[in-house]
């Protein structure tokens, strides 16, 4: 259904008008080149020019990897058919991409990791794939990271210096879909969101040309990477982060039987938030699809030694757990057990395959992942606890049902809200509702809405959430706006929820 809205909205603009020039703007994805620099669809002969043009690879459907080409993370985007998919090895052969797409009228879809929620990563067009350039090079306190570098390859090669930079846990998610949209991590309350380590970003705009963006270069555009959202203003081919020492970290985690879950909420939204900022821990509620009792955990990142914080949760949840755990553990060792591949070798948490990106020895699964979000400024009063703990009652048994709470605050609150494109600097912690089945995913989610209000997390995109724009960006959306008409007139760059 959704597919089809993508499809549906892409249709080639007829007319050359601005956004700025009072016209309506054009259908998203279109491209408004004057129709004198128009030169129609692409044959097969222009598509063997773009190949030839590149530095890296076109895969075209008649290519023996186009099937692996052409696949997200999420499986059930696999029917989605590009014209092309461009694995681009420098900004120039991207920016020959660009140029293509404009001049013969060609939707553009732009790709890291593949792992954005509602596919929008890929379209019935020009697939533009940043993959091949994944180069990592520490220069002192700085960090340079080729736009393609998925999140297992940045910690690795950064750890082998005795550094990181914040950001999320899985092991395969692309840096740059994660960065452009804030990133959300386990060191996020240490150290701030990936966004805001951002020192500088490199730019191909819709017109093809290289920006250089940063506090004093192309300002308002560096503003809008950080936190404004993948896909919307150009695409991303570098960028610069501050960095971090890192040295051991102690994973943790505790449960409680479901009859504490209540309890467990209340205490722990009531400590998590402001514990200390080398602490970080989610909330996780998750039905039993065999008919046991559902499950209230609390799993945690800390630091330092993770005692006091497991002491200082227990107590302000007033009970003890029923099992709990901790060991500390060489940093690189640490991310990889919370991205889910600990045990495994670098090569083993990458996806399977030889295209870029994808590792011969690679065995991090694809999953079929569907979420809606919160981003929760207040507390869930009584009755929301009450009513989220019965959603689970009688969900349980049925499929794997889950809401995580990961704690906010810390370094992240102590950014202001318009200082980066991201806006929820206020907030507590953040909501993901994760479900296989969308009706009891929009019931929980609606259920939870009147007391946690509509504010979401752009990287966790939602298709069908009503508002989107003002939940994703609050009082940032008009810069927003602007920064998009000034870069992308001619909305080159779009799908259904692109800033307009
Ligand atoms: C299993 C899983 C775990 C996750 N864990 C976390 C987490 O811990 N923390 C967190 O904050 N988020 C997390 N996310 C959400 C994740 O940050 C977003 O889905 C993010 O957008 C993925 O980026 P990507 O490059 O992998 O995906 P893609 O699908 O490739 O891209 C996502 C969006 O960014 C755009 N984009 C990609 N590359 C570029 C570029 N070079 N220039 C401009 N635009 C670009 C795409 O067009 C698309 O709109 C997780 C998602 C999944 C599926």
């Amino acid at each position: 259904m959704l597919r089809s809205a993508v499809l549906g909205s892409l249709a080639l603009a007829g007319s050359a008008a601005g956004c700025s020039g009072g016209g309506p703007p054009p259908p998203r994805g279109a491209v408004r080149t004057p129709p004198s620099r128009r030169a129609g669809p692409p044959a097969p002969a222009d598509w063997n020019a773009l190949g030839r043009d590149l530095q890296g690879r076109l895969v075209r459907p008649d290519d023996a990897s186009y099937d692996a080409a052409r696949r997200l993370y999420i499986p059930r985007f696999d029917g989605v058919r590009p014209q092309g998919v461009a694995y681009c090895a420098a900004p120039a052969d991207v920016a020959a991409c660009v140029r293509f797409a404009a001049r013969h009228g060609v939707p553009v879809a732009v790709r890291c990791g593949g792992h954005g929620y509602a596919g929008w990563s890929t379209g019935p067009g020009l697939v533009v794939d940043v993959s091949p350039m994944d180069e990592v090079a520490r220069d002192g306190d700085r960090a340079r990271v080729g736009a393609g570098t998925r999140l297992i390859d940045l910690y690795d090669r950064l750890a082998r210096d005795g550094v990181s930079v914040p950001a999320g846990s899985c092991p395969t998610v692309g840096v740059a879909g994660l960065t452009l949209g804030g990133g959300l991590g386990v060191t996020s309350r240490a150290y701030g969101l990936t966004c805001d380590v951002l020192q500088s970003v490199q730019v191909v705009t819709a017109d093809g040309r290289l920006l250089d963006c940063d506090a004093g270069r192309n300002a308002d555009l560096f503003w809008a990477c950080r936190g404004g959202g993948g896909g919307n203003f150009g695409v991303a081919v570098s960028f610069t982060f501050r960095v971090h020492e890192v040295g051991e970290a102690t994973p943790f985690s505790l449960r409680w039987p479901w009859s504490s879950a209540a309890r467990v909420i209340g205490g722990w939204q009531r400590w998590a938030p402001s514990a200390p900022d080398e602490v970080w821990t989610s909330l996780h509620l998750d039905t039993d699809p065999g008919g046991a009792a559902p499950r209230v955990e609390v799993s945690g990142f800390a630091l330092a030694d993770a005692a006091r914080p497991m002491e200082a949760l227990t107590a302000a949840v007033g009970a003890d757990p029923v099992d709990s755990g901790a060991r500390g553990r060489p940093y690189l060792d640490a991310m990889t057990f919370m991205a889910g591949c600990g045990g495994s070798t670098v090569e083993q948490c990458h996806g399977q395959g030889s295209l870029p990106g994808q590792r011969p020895g690679g065995r991090f699964p694809r999953t079929d992942y569907a979420g809606k979000s919160h981003v929760a400024y207040r507390p869930l009063p009584g009755p929301a606890v009450e009513a989220l703990l019965r959603r689970f009652e009688q969900g349980n048994g049925v499929a794997d049902r889950s809401v995580l709470m990961d704690a906010m605050g810390g370094a992240i609150g102590r950014v202001r809200p318009g200082d980066t494109a991201f806006p929820h600097r206020a907030a507590l912690f953040c909501v993901q509702y994760l479900a296989p089945d969308a009706p009891w995913l929009r019931g929980t989610h609606a259920a939870m809405e009147p007391y946690l209000g509509g504010n979401a997390y752009v990287n966790y995109i939602d298709p069908d959430l009503t508002g989107w724009a003002r939940a994703y960006y609050g009082p940032n959306l008009a810069r927003l706006e602007r920064v998009k008409a000034a870069h992308d007139p001619g909305r080159l760059f779009g799908f259904p929820q692109a800033i307009a």
